[in-house]
């Protein structure tokens, strides 16, 4: 489509495209005329939210004529209790995407830079370039890695100069699964100028059970120019409700808090995600049936000659030998929808999310039909 507004967005705002999510459910109905669909697409908690939050929800629900508390007062207090910080670190956002944004919006501009890696989590890529500021892109680890095309801190390192404001690394990374453990990653931040914001995306952090995964919130005393961002999207279930969140120097939050929307996160995920915050059951219970979920999935992929990316978050990178679209396609009409990635720059691959015990079945079933073994 030839836009002829174009010229009149602002410089960032041309070069941008669309972010891609997961194909819905509904949109696949309607094109494909399948049933019973199976959605492995969007990296969801497939057993949903816990019954804690439902049952906030449905209390909270009897109030929606009043606006959201601006400041999430409850939530914030709850969040800074879990990371041991005081409630001004902490900045509630519309899902983490709107605090990475938010971030951008403050840090970066025309004629300074941010760091991210190859394959990295693709809406840094978005914010960056909104912001009209420099792409400075790590080439990642190579597949023989143990972290296969995960983040390289030396490389991120490297590119590093005096206009360089941000770094956005993903532990784990979406779409690779890789992780970076605490020592390397502490020794990166402290060599790091001050001047530099770095932002830790962790919207996978629940799932992760490497005794050596970082525990970055306690990091704060020491590097004030630290952000950790979190979700309630993934591990707790909330997705659809959109809430995400900010640990930062209070000097950070207050930034973010001048540029947010006053009521940028709604009454019913206020609610919800401190209901869910208090329910370790449910917790407990999505994160073990992912770990069972991912050893399943990952050992039916590799007894199909695949090749998978070993991955501590709740989805798989899987490398299937050849352009990954078509069988993309063919999986569509098996009623289940993946993720491809060749936006990400790996077009052999496709990204799958851990789903139930059924789902993950429904899977590997339509997988070795599609495969023809
Ligand atoms: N970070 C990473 C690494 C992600 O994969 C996602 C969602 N796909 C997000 C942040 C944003 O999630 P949300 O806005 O739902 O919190």
């Amino acid at each position: 489509m030839t836009n002829r507004f174009l010229d009149l967005a602002a410089a960032g705002i041309c070069g941008l495209r669309p972010y891609q999510p997961g194909k819905p459910i509904a949109e696949l109905e309607r094109e494909y005329g399948v049933t019973d669909i199976v959605k492995l697409a969007s990296n969801e908690n497939p057993l949903g939210p816990g019954p804690r939050a439902l049952a906030a929800i449905a209390v909270a629900s009897g109030d929606l004529a009043r606006y959201p508390d601006a400041n999430g007062y409850e939530l914030k207090n709850a969040l800074a209790a879990r990371h041991g910080v005081t409630p001004d670190c902490v900045t509630l956002g519309n899902g983490s995407n709107d605090v990475l944004v938010l971030l951008a919006e403050v840090f970066l501009r025309p004629g300074l830079g941010a760091v991210y890696s190859r394959h990295a989590f693709a809406v840094y890529a978005l914010a960056v370039q909104a912001a009209g500021a420099t792409h400075l892109v790590a080439d990642a680890l190579p597949v023989e890695d143990e972290q296969p095309f995960g983040h390289d801190l030396d490389a991120m390192a490297a590119l590093v100069g005096p206009e360089t404001r941000m770094v956005f690394i993903a532990n784990p990374n979406n779409p690779t699964g890789t992780w970076l453990e605490a020592g390397a990653l502490e020794g990166f931040i402290g060599a790091l100028p001050e001047h530099l914001v770095v932002v830790i995306d962790e919207a996978y952090s629940e799932y992760v059970r490497e005794s050596d995964y970082p525990e970055t919130t306690r990091w704060l005393a020491r590097y004030p120019n630290l952000v950790v961002t979190r979700t309630f999207s993934k591990a707790f279930g909330l997705a659809g409700l959109r809430m995400g969140y900010a640990v930062s120097s209070p000097e950070i939050a207050d930034l973010l808090n001048r540029v947010r929307q006053p009521f940028n996160t709604n009454s019913l995920a206020q609610a919800a995600a401190l209901a869910a915050l208090g329910d370790e059951a449910h917790l407990a219970r999505s994160v073990e049936i992912n770990a069972a979920g991912l050893q399943r999935v990952g050992q039916a992929c590799a007894a199909l000659g695949l090749g998978v990316v070993p991955s501590v978050g709740n989805f798989l990178l899987v490398d299937m030998g050849t352009e990954a679209a078509l069988l993309y396609e063919a999986l569509l009409r098996e009623a289940v929808i993946v993720r491809p990635v060749g936006n990400y720059g790996l077009p052999n691959h496709l990204r799958i999310s851990i789903g139930t015990p059924a789902e993950n079945d429904r899977l590997i079933a339509a997988l070795n039909k599609v495969l023809g073994t």
